[in-house]
């Protein structure tokens, strides 16, 4: 049996935001991400979202759901 579950957060596609990090100051950009769970390698669940994410940290600063 396997239980092996992961989950992994990619960045689509993104393009230049208004606004700039709060914890760098670096040029904030928004970003269409998705988010793959899987289980035993095999993907079972995909999740579209939208963020406004730092280019040079990296930190989530906001998040659209949906
Ligand atoms: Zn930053």
């Amino acid at each position: 049996m396997c239980f092996l579950v992961d989950r992994r957060r990619t960045t689509r596609s993104s393009k230049p935001a208004a606004g700039i990090c709060s914890r760098c100051g670096a040029c904030a950009r928004v970003a269409d991400m998705e988010t793959t769970t899987r289980f035993c390698y095999v993907p079972v669940y995909r999740k579209t979202w939208r963020a406004i994410i730092c280019t040079f940290c990296g930190a989530l600063l906001k998040s659209y759901n949906r």
